[in-house]
């Protein structure tokens, strides 16, 4: 049977992904035009606890969709991960008669709505919102798409100054525990070599790679190494090749934070629309304690438990063999 849901509320959590915007523009939109008041929690998981829950209308979302980061803000909560936590939470929720939640963040924020949402029977739907890509059930999450083409914005710039001077660049993007972006990005801006936290790469392996580049003539030389990659990150890899070779001209560039900003792509965008159109639908159809995803080109719900459960490296090693044919 139908709920009959009445006041939904929308928040991000965890690291800002481009694409949010659109996302809880479409959440809001979608509810309003279903009669349902709406609601915008500011900073996460901080914002239920402290009772920063605003009622949000067509117009608050407007001209958002080309914005990066998340109107909501977002925050890391520790309070939220205690009985306490999630105890005043709930009531500030209860106080608005809200009975519906979107969450849009990563693993960690769908921990958190997994146990919030069992403890207290809150009806709560997922949407992956996550530069990383690293969720089970969506073949994209939000803010991939966005970052990997900042990553090669910011590569092919490099390679201008490489290809120049004759150097070998080190470029560590983000990836602690997820190769997606660096895979990606890789074959995306032609790179020599890529190291990734789900592939072991042996120092030896790696200067094969590159001494079979130079024996080519090649006149620059790209590695992308993510920053959970076993060697340590970008310095060390690069500190550890110059020991052995010291001809190299090495020089090395951490991408940092620039990886998560800027205004989403289109992908993201309409990404970020067709989620949360659907989170809303979802929850008003009675369904709870999912995630909403993209598998193939449909929309697709997956329980959040096996998101959870199933969270997995998506390595494609078919890609990653294929850049090393495409390096040489
Ligand atoms: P992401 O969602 O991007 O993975 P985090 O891992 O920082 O980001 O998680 C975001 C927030 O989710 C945390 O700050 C915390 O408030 C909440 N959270 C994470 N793990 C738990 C947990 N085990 N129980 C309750 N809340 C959690």
């Amino acid at each position: 049977m139908k709920p009959n849901i009445k006041n939904i509320a929308v928040l991000t959590s965890g690291g800002d992904a481009p694409g949010m915007n659109a996302c809880i523009r479409a959440v809001v939109r979608t509810g309003i035009y279903n009669g349902v008041n709406m609601f915008g929690v500011l900073q996460g998981y901080q914002g239920l606890i402290n009772d920063n829950i605003i009622p949000m209308d067509a117009r608050s979302v407007s001209n958002t969709i080309h914005m990066g980061g998340t109107i909501l803000k977002t925050a890391r909560c520790l309070e939220f991960k205690t009985e306490e936590g999630m105890e005043i939470a709930f009531k500030n929720l209860q106080a608005r008669d809200i009975d519906g939640l979107v969450v849009i963040g990563g693993d960690g924020t769908f921990t958190g709505a997994q146990r919030f949402g069992k403890k207290f029977g809150v009806r709560v739907m997922g949407v992956p919102g996550t530069i990383d890509n690293d969720l089970y059930g969506s073949d994209f999450t939000l803010g991939y798409d966005t970052a990997i083409n900042t990553v090669i914005e910011a590569i092919d710039k490099i390679r201008d100054t490489a290809d120049s001077h004759d150097r070998l660049f080190f470029i560590e993007v983000m990836g602690r525990d997820s190769g997606c972006i660096a895979l990606r990005s890789g074959i995306a801006s032609g790179a020599e070599a890529v190291l990734l936290p789900e592939k072991e790469t042996s120092l030896d392996e790696l200067i094969a790679q590159l001494e079979s580049g130079a024996s080519t003539k090649k006149s620059s030389s790209i590695v992308i190494v993510s920053e959970g990659n076993k060697f340590g990150g970008a310095y060390d890899i690069a500190k550890k090749v110059k020991e052995r070779f010291n001809h190299y001209d090495t020089k090395v560039t951490i991408l940092g934070h620039l990886q998560r900003g800027g205004s989403p792509s289109s992908f993201d965008r309409i990404l970020g629309s067709r989620l949360g159109f659907a989170a809303v639908n979802e929850l008003l159809k009675g369904n709870t304690m999912h995630m909403v995803g993209l598998r193939g080109n449909s929309i697709e719900t997956t329980s959040i438990e096996e998101a959870l459960t199933r969270h997995f490296f998506k390595l494609e090693s078919d890609l990653l063999e294929m850049t090393k044919v495409l390096s040489i």
